[in-house]
This record gives C-alpha cells, structure tokens and sequence, in this order.
C-alpha cells in the first residue's frame, strides 16, 4: 500500500510525458504508472492538470539573516511554495555575510527552524576568504558566489582574486556563482547619467548597459577555461552572453548559465509601468533583445532559470523616486515567476514540457549536487512535485501573495497558471491559496536521511 496517489495526471519530467499516476511511499517517488494499478492511502485526482518534480529556484534572497523586515526564511518559503517550488537556493547577501563555515552553519540552523520547503546555500566568496572555502564546503554549501561588480554585500573580486579563488575551487569541487557586469563600464556609464539628469527609472538600463554584462561574462569564461572551475553566470540578461557561454561550453569549458522569467517576460519600456519596482541588476532589456532570449532558450542554450526574488521594504524602494539610481535592485517574483513562465514558454511559444522541466528543474538539481534526489520523478526520488492547471486563470493580488512585503511588478497582472499543489516529500506544503506545513518542515536539500551533509557532487 502506497502513502499517495496521483491519479489522471498530466505526468512529465526531462525525460518522459504522458497521461498516468504517481505512487509516493514514505517520501519518495516509488512508481509512475499509465494506469491507476495500486492501493494508496491518500488519492489525489489531477484529471486535466499537470504534474512535474517541483521547480528549483536555484536563485533567491530571503535575506534571513539580517534583512528579515522584508522577507525571512518563513515568508519567503511559504511564497516559493505558493508558486510551486520545492528547493530554493538561498543567496549570501545576508549579515553576518556567510563567508566562513561556522557564518554559512549558524544561517543553516536560522533556516531549518523557518523553511516549509527545502532548500541549500551558497556562501560567500571575497578576496579574503580562500581559506574559508573549503570549511563553506563542509558546512554544506552548494557553491559560492561572487560579484565582479561593486556590491554592498558581498566585496567585489577583481581577475587575479577570482584566478586565484577558481583554481581552488576547482580542486576542492565547488562551483563558482558569479554576478557579471563589468564594474567600469558601470560605474561610469552610471555616473555620467547622473550627471546628465536621466534618472528616470525608464532610464536606469543605460547606466549598465549589455556590454556591461556581456564582457564580463565572456572574462569569466575566459577563467573558466584556464582553471578548470565549474563556473556559472548568475541572472543572465541578454541573448549575446547566452552565446559566448555556449561557444565555451562546446569547447569543453565548465560553465552553465541561467536567465530569469523577468528578463523573458519583461522588457525595458515596461519600466514606465513598474517604476521603482521593476529596477534591478542587470536591468531589464530590450525587446528584441528579449526575442533573442528565446530563440536560444530554445536551442537549449540557457541551462536554467532562477526567481532572483530580492524583496526590500516600501520604503527602501521609495529611495529611488526622484533617481532610479538610488533605488536599491531586486524584484520580488517567487511566487509569480514560474507560473507566469509556463504561461509564455509552453501556453504561448510552445516549448514541450520535458524542456520546461530541464529549465525549472532538473538541470539546477544536476549543477548543485542534488540529482537523482531531486528534479526527476524517477523511483528513489524525492516526492517533490507541482501540480498546475494551465487553464484557471488568476490575478495577482496583495492578498494572494506570501511576501512579507506584498509588492510586485506585476500586481493585477492576469496568469493563466494556477499552481494547485506543491509537495515535498511526499507532504502538501501549499494547496488551494493555502501553506499546509509548519515552519520547520523544510530541509537542507544535500543532507541524507539522517540530516547528515552530503556535500555536492556534480553530475
Ligand atoms: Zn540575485
């Protein structure tokens, strides 16, 4: 007898899609079947709805802790559950910043009391912590990130510190995460729209323009190459540093790249529109940018995506009324953005489910360690799973939402999909507009049954 049973569900992963069942015994995935064949305690029907592993948002601020007045570990998993995700990967731009093992364990213990889905961590990576890498490493982290950029959190790297920094992560195994905008060009092209008054946010994306990004990007694969690292670019945000990774990749060089649903569903004209709240860096595109995106996100030249959910308070983002320079980046989108990019990618343009998966889920789960466990519905693996309906439409709205601060870019914004249910580990996190698990029930998605750390281990 089987704990839980999918029945008339739409069932796909990166690999198989069709009508069937999933059958789910203590935790795990124990059968996917065509015909509803076995006895289960618990049944749920998913005639007319779809079911895949839960997404991977291998890209998300709780700023817990530290910044808790405008999410936590609570608030912001119990949003990522709202909007079908299961694992999140914390970023470090929290404080204390989690750049040493003990600093990364004591943020682990924070979550574990919090999260009501599982999750990971990166640590830190500065120019001073080469020591502190391998300890980050044993604390469990699944990679470290960097900035080559100024960035209040975390203090930039310049290339010798990241060639120094890249080799030993290379021989210790840990990827490298990295915010690539070119810090001059920046600096500088910021400056000198300050200075000429075009401080609007509709003009905040050419104080950091594509060749900001694009050439750092291309230095950090250059890096890559030479290191051996397992290298990714974090919040990619155009189509030509999509091209420079893959060029690299089919040179054999150790590099992955991810996009966010904002920079494929939104472009810079819509900045009239979001205001403040759509400000974040890199900046929103172009819109033949945007076009570019997607034809080669569907060549499968971007690896995955990630929410990049950055939440401030109301009055944090007000500092930038008056100069959009002065607002301090990030959207808020964990709930919103998986939904919204199944809308565009599969709705709209077509993509198969198998390719929306790999892009949500399984190719996140295979860079940080976590695969077969997570990002499959192969037996043996964790019974983390979404349940959508493409079809019930909803409208983004202050009370719909799990933020502790409820703004977003898109309030009143209609998507056509509705995430039923979230489940991890075979347990209902959320359902019906509802979080069904306490604080607590999230967890560290590398450790083993006994809660023991696995460490990563790229596949
Ligand atoms: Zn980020």
């Amino acid at each position: 007898m089987f704990d839980l049973a999918i029945t008339n569900g739409r069932i796909a992963d990166a690999l198989q899609d069709f009508c069937g069942c999933v059958y789910v015994k203590n935790g795990k995935i124990a059968a996917v079947t065509a015909e509803p064949v076995f006895e289960a305690a618990e049944t749920i029907d998913a005639s007319g709805l779809i079911v895949l592993p839960g997404f991977i948002d291998p890209h998300a601020h709780l700023n817990d802790p530290g910044l808790t007045e405008s999410e936590d570990f609570y608030t912001g998993t119990c949003s990522a559950a709202a909007g079908g995700i299961t694992t999140v990967i914390e970023h470090p731009m929290t404080f204390p910043s989690p750049s040493t093992g003990k600093i990364l364990a004591d943020k682990d213990a924070i979550a574990k009391e919090k999260a009501v889905v599982d999750y990971t961590l990166f640590g830190a990576c500065n120019p001073d912590n080469a020591d502190e890498l391998i300890k980050m490493k044993e604390a469990g982290a699944a990679g470290v990130k960097a900035f080559m950029p100024y960035s209040p959190e975390i203090p930039k790297m310049n290339d010798g510190q990241l060639l120094f920094h890249m080799k030993k992560l290379r021989e210790i195994g840990l990827p490298l995460i990295v915010h690539c905008e070119n810090d001059d060009i920046v600096s500088s092209c910021t400056e000198k729209m300050i200075s000429e008054g075009r401080t609007a946010p509709a003009d905040y994306p050419d104080g950091r323009p594509e060749i900001a990004e694009t050439e750092a990007v291309e230095r950090l694969a250059k890096l890559a190459q030479e290191t051996g690292a397992s290298a990714h670019v974090a919040h990619c945000s155009t189509a030509e540093s999509l091209r420079i990774v893959q060029a690299y990749r089919e040179k054999g060089v150790n590099i992955t790249v991810e996009t966010c649903p904002h920079y494929l569903l939104f472009n810079r004209d819509m900045l009239e529109e979001f205001g403040t709240y759509g400000i974040c860096n890199p900046p929103l595109r172009r819109k033949e940018n945007v076009e570019d995106m997607w034809s080669e996100l569907k060549k499968g030249h971007i690896q995955f995506v990630g929410s990049d959910h950055c939440a401030y308070t109301y009055e944090e983002k007000a500092e930038g009324e008056g100069n959009a320079f002065s607002t301090p980046p990030g959207m808020t989108s964990i709930q919103t953005c998986f939904p919204m990019l199944f809308d565009e990618a599969v709705g709209k343009r077509g993509l198969d489910l198998n390719a929306f998966v790999r892009l949500t889920s399984t190719n996140a789960a295979k860079k940080y360690g976590m695969y077969p466990k997570k990002g499959t519905l192969q037996p043996g693996a964790d019974a983390d799973l979404v349940i959508l309906d493409p079809d019930r439409e909803w409208t983004v709205s202050e009370d719909r939402l799990f933020y502790k601060q409820p703004w977003t870019p898109v309030m009143g914004w209609k998507v056509k999909t509705t995430v039923e249910r979230t489940i991890v580990r075979g347990k209902t996190v959320y359902h019906g507009g509802a979080i069904e698990a306490e604080p607590g029930y999230g967890r560290y998605a590398l450790d083993d049954e006994e809660g023991k750390k696995e460490g990563t281990k790229e596949e």
